[in-house]
């Protein structure tokens, strides 16, 4: 391959967002270069659930199908179990859309006579779109990441503007202050207007727009494979809460689900630790349901045969894009806890946003350091809206389910309790977690709520008699919620 060609874009990592982006800017009539140093189908346990947003973001970049033909599994809403109790949350109806002006047209240039591209899902062996369309609600899907990956790659390879390259990107090449292309390692140089940083959780490259933008870690999560699971709500992803950290499992094939169990620890468990953690701490507390099919993965995973995998929680506030020529995308720009599902939502949003915007600039304005500059400007205040409440919400959700104190303790059950009184405390949040609500002021609301409604809960439990220590332990629980969501909130609005 010739490294005296200029390309418009260059794209790094073909991971959920890199081949959207290829490919929608190939569609605008761009020259895109897209590298990934490992073509071949990945075995992660990483970007499994999408929530509706993701999906319909998806479809507004004209890859609608990629969720298509990999046996991916409906999904219609929550399943959460607190102890003894538990209950099911459906996702918002359809006409929240409406409602909350939710943007659900074609990004420029997403449908193009590229025939693998599309804004519109089609019924194939798992999923049927008759039931879809007639369902009033929303959904999202679950399923296995690898596959939604190599479809996701093919559509973006099938676009005639973008040419695929296999190496490891080791340097961004810079002239004048200003990116003007990337090495690649036994690859040479390679040109183009905009460099696009897609390469993930563990970017090389989003240091270069500032020394100190770097993620930190909160928890783990372990990942197993669990066969043939009987899951106590069909459809649902279920979330197991209990003394021990969250729990996540959702189904993502016919007959696979993945669990994902919280780990409270900022450095890779060890593999002893992990092993007893989950049979003493996770087991006992599944839906009875589930155990049989845990025990059988645990024990491969303790025997080696089919190992667990563990990745780590990170967190990043995105920061404005003002390097000239350089771009950064996806988890490279910005991370949020897992617990949500919630990366590939904002991913694949901030994709589309970014398309639209950029698609008001010609080829050679892409050159133009001011004119991209106001386009980033423009992408870092609009994509706020949804991303602030889904980054403040996971991690707020994850230190409230994964309490380890008793102010945290009175928190975590009031939110419980907050979610069975049903109605619009369920339904609130539902919608902030599925996308569909990106108002940091509901946000707000419905957190604070939890908490005052938690310490009426703990005024009830304590009594007459133990309302001194109601009161002073209530004081705890409001003050640990401020420090839970107010530095959070406001890093993230104001970054
Ligand atoms: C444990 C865990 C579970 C998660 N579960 C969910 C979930 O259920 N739902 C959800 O929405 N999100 C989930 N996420 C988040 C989601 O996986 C990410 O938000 C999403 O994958 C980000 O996409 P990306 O394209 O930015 O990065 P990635 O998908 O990670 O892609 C990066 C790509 O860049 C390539 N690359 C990296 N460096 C280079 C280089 N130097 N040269 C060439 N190529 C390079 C990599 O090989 C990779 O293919 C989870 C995250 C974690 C940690």
């Amino acid at each position: 391959m010739s490294t005296e060609e200029h390309y418009d874009a260059i794209v790094i990592g073909a991971g959920v967002v890199g081949p959207c982006l290829a490919k929608v800017l190939a569609g605008q009539g761009r020259k895109v270069l897209i590298v990934e140093r490992e073509w071949s189908k990945p075995n992660r346990i990483v970007g499994e659930l999408m929530q509706p947003s993701g999906l319909l973001a998806l479809k507004r970049l004209g890859m609608a199908q990629a969720v298509n033909n990999i046996n991916a599994i409906q999904t219609v809403g929550y399943y959460i179990s607190f102890f003894n109790k538990n209950l099911k949350i459906n996702y918002p109806e359809k006409s929240i859309l409406m409602k909350n002006k939710i943007n659900i047209n074609p990004v420029p240039g997403a449908l193009t006579s590229n025939k693998l591209s599309s804004d519109k899902l089609i019924t194939d062996e798992t999923l049927n779109m008759d039931d879809w369309e007639k369902s009033p609600f929303v959904r999202g899907v679950a399923l296995h990441h690898g596959d939604f990956l190599m479809n996701l790659r093919s559509i973006c390879l099938n676009e005639p503007n973008v040419t695929k390259l296999n190496g490891n990107v080791t340097k961004i090449i810079e002239k004048n202050g200003r990116v003007t292309g990337i090495e690649v390692a036994d690859k040479g140089i390679f040109n183009a207007s905009l460099v696009f940083s897609c390469d993930g959780i563990y970017s090389k490259f989003r240091k270069e727009l500032s020394k100190d933008y770097i993620p930190s870690i909160g928890s783990y999560f372990i990942g197993l494979d669990l066969v043939d699971a009987n899951l106590p709500a069909k459809y649902h992803g279920h979330v197991i809460l209990g003394n021990h950290a969250p729990v996540l499992i959702y189904q993502i094939s016919p007959h696979h689900s993945r669990i994902l169990c919280a780990y409270r620890s900022n450095t890779l468990p060890k593999r002893n630790d992990v092993l007893n953690y989950l049979s003493n701490e996770v087991l006992p507390n599944l839906p009875n349901e589930i155990k049989p099919s845990f025990q059988k993965s645990y024990e491969e995973s303790f025997d080696g045969s089919n190992i667990y995998k563990a990745m780590p929680n990170q967190f990043l506030t995105a920061r404005l894009n003002d390097k000239p020529g350089f771009i950064c995308l996806g988890d490279s720009l910005n991370m949020r806890h897992p617990l949500t599902g919630g990366g590939m939502t904002v991913g694949l949003n901030d994709c589309a946003l970014m398309c639209e915007i950029l698609s008001t600039l010609s080829n050679d304005e892409l050159k133009d350091h001011s004119l991209v500059f106001n386009c980033m400007k423009k992408f870092h205040n609009e994509r706020k809206g949804l991303d602030v409440v889904i980054n403040t919400l996971s991690i707020a959700l994850y230190t409230l389910f994964a309490a380890d104190s008793s102010a945290l303790t009175i928190l975590q059950r009031g939110c419980f309790y907050y979610f069975l009184r049903g109605g619009e405390c369920v339904n609130g949040p539902i919608s902030l977690l599925s996308g569909l609500c990106p108002s940091s002021l509901t946000l707000f609301n419905h957190f604070f709520s939890v908490a005052f409604y938690s310490c009426y809960l703990n005024f009830i439990d304590r009594g007459f008699w133990k309302f001194p220590l109601a009161i002073w332990e209530n004081i705890q629980a409001l003050t640990t919620a401020c420090f839970v969501l107010l530095p959070l909130l406001s890093k993230e609005i104001f970054s």
